[in-house]
């Protein structure tokens, strides 16, 4: 079968590879669409990966298509998964916050993805609810978002965003939007956004966004204060993998606010400069999520089929899986939002 395969920094080869076995009571899912991460190009960009070569992708959707005894009535089932594998045994896996579990691995980072063919489904997250059928009136395509949607389903879970609440978000690339749509259906009364490319500040405001900023042509605090009457915004969230972003957070949250690092940094560029008399005086609350919970992944199912949140329009490219470097290139220029492949 095809696979698109990283084999270290900046060396990703189309190879046909053998379809994978299967091993214990785990499935064989033929693989109907699947994104490109941010973490995927991260993972092009530094070769730093566990194991190498590995078939990237964790966010896809697919049809079972071979089961282990215990999972037979999966066959033929078209299914999307939680690409992280949880223990569901250790202290964080019992307190719901299978995120933290020590014991986790996942799919696309740690062994073999979505980038190919087939990939294999242990048996594992079946037993942590991390497989779900995807309802008939979604497409595979559809599907393939629930994960980096239910990572901003977290964040903003966690930050609690409530409805009136002023929401600025930072950077306004697939995730930064998924957060627009979210933040609106927590009901945010007013959503900031910062972007400094023209192209996506214009998508960013076409969705919806009250006001989208340009910060490297105006000085962002001053915008969000004067929008605000100089109170600030109440949450916000940084999703632009930069510690400039972070200070930025710092700078235009209101007093009590919450802050959200939902982005990580790059290695080596991850110490960043901050006023801790900010946090300390404006009594502000600065947290970090990654990755999703098997109830967040469900609930954020829940909320395309219920047609809560539009996922299409984030989709802007699809491409076969042997154009899959053509894919890679495309996203990782920034071109582009939601670039799919569908093997
Ligand atoms: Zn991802
Ligand atoms: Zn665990």
């Amino acid at each position: 079968m095809l696979a698109l395969r990283l084999h270290g920094k900046e060396d990703l080869r189309l190879e046909d590879v053998d379809v994978p076995r299967l091993e214990g009571n785990g499935v064989i899912l033929r693989v109907r669409a699947t994104g490109i991460c941010a973490t995927d190009i991260k993972a092009y960009t530094t070769g730093a990966r566990t194991k190498v070569p590995i078939t990237l992708g964790h966010e896809f959707a697919g049809e079972v298509i071979e089961a282990g005894d215990k999972y037979q009535e999966y066959v033929g089932k078209r299914v999307v998964v939680n690409p992280n594998i949880f223990c569901g045994r250790c202290e964080y896996c019992l307190r719901g916050e299978h995120v933290l579990c020590p014991n986790r691995y996942t799919i696309g980072i740690d062994v073999d993805g979505s980038f190919a063919e087939y990939v294999v489904i242990p048996s594992q997250a079946f037993e942590v609810g991390g497989v779900l059928e995807i309802p008939g009136h979604l497409s595979y395509e559809e599907a393939s978002l629930v994960e980096p949607l239910a990572a901003c389903f977290r964040g903003q879970r966690k930050l609690m965003i409530g409805p009136g609440d002023v929401v600025a978000i930072i950077g306004a690339g697939p995730i930064g939007l998924m957060h627009l749509k979210l933040a609106k259906a927590f009901g945010a009364a007013m959503i900031l956004m910062g972007e400094i490319n023209e192209r996506r500040a214009e998508i960013a405001a076409k969705l919806g966004a009250d006001y989208v900023i340009n910060s490297a042509k105006e000085d962002i605090e001053k915008r969000v204060m004067e929008i605000t009457r100089g109170r600030g915004a109440d949450v916000v969230i940084v999703a632009a993998s930069a510690g400039a972003a972070q200070e930025d957070a710092l700078r235009i949250v209101s007093r009590g606010g919450r802050i959200n690092f939902f982005a990580g940094l790059p290695a080596g560029k991850e110490k960043v400069p901050i006023n801790t008399n900010i946090i300390h005086y404006k009594q502000i609350t600065i947290l970090g999520t990654s990755m999703q919970t098997p109830y967040e992944f469900r609930k954020t199912l829940e909320l395309i089929a219920a047609g809560i949140i539009d996922v299409k329009s984030l989709i802007t490219h699809i491409f076969r899986l042997k154009e899959g470097l053509e894919a890679f290139s495309i996203a990782s220029r920034g071109e582009g939002l939601k670039i799919l492949i569908r093997p």
